[in-house]
């Protein structure tokens, strides 16, 4: 089982730990704990590398796999052994941007469900863009327009964001976040990680975000298209 450090502090950059299986055929490494986020919820892993014994592998891949997270490790030299000590450090150009869009995103999902009443469908997002889908009847350039407005207020309002691990049913109890689709969680799952944008939006989500609105910067709405007749898509990028 590997501890995400990722989960409590989006911001460690570098860590150590200690290497508990490596997984020869397919040169994939677990650790203790780590900071590399593996995907999911339409943030995509990170990279980076992992130093071990003074020998630096390029992390070119991060998968979740049940309790554990696989560090696909390139290149061809031999392969770190169990119990060694590895110094971990993350490509984090990409993650701060992937971390800034990811905010954005909830900054766009909370500003158009609070105006509009519009649920989100789906998304996804590549460091520096996204898109979120609404289930949103007519959309015109003139509201796309109201909307970028309305999110880049939202910025300028420097709003805090604060993350916490409740257990399932107190989590349970929060209205704000039955419209996200917690009641899809899995059984199994006993805590829920929340993300709040005070004051705007909360969601269950396991993504890694930013402090304050004011660290995402100008969110510009790069395009809107229509995907049916309720399901709206809206483009953004930030700098
Ligand atoms: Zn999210």
């Amino acid at each position: 089982m590997t501890e995400l450090l990722y989960h409590t502090d989006s911001y460690v950059q570098e860590f150590e730990a200690t290497m508990t299986a490596v997984l020869s055929e397919e040169r994939s490494v677990i650790l203790d704990q780590t900071a590399f986020y593996p995907g999911g919820g339409g943030q995509p892993c990170d990279f980076g590398s992992l130093t071990i014994d003074g020998v630096v592998y390029v992390v070119e891949k991060v998968k979740k796999q049940g309790d554990d997270i696989l560090h696909f490790i390139g290149g061809t030299s031999p392969l770190p052994t169990i119990g060694s000590v590895a110094h971990g450090t993350l490509d984090w150009t990409r993650r701060y941007k992937l971390m800034r869009t990811h905010t954005a995103l909830h900054v766009l999902c909370g500003t158009v469900f609070r105006d509009y009443g519009a649920l989100v469908t789906g998304g996804d997002m590549e460091p520096g863009k996204g898109r979120l889908d609404f289930e949103f009847e007519t959309m015109r350039g003139e509201l796309v327009r109201e909307i970028e407005v309305a999110i880049n207020k939202e910025v300028e309002m420097e709003r805090e964001i604060r993350v916490k691990i409740l257990p399932r049913e107190e989590a349970f109890q929060i209205p704000d976040l039955i419209r996200t689709k917690i009641n899809l969680l899995p059984g199994g799952i006993t805590h829920v990680r929340t993300v709040e944008i005070v004051g705007l939006d909360l969601q269950a989500d396991g993504g890694t975000h930013v402090r304050n609105t004011n660290e995402v910067g100008r969110i510009h709405v790069a395009d809107y298209k229509s995907k049916g007749a309720i399901n709206k898509r809206i483009y953004i990028e930030v700098e």
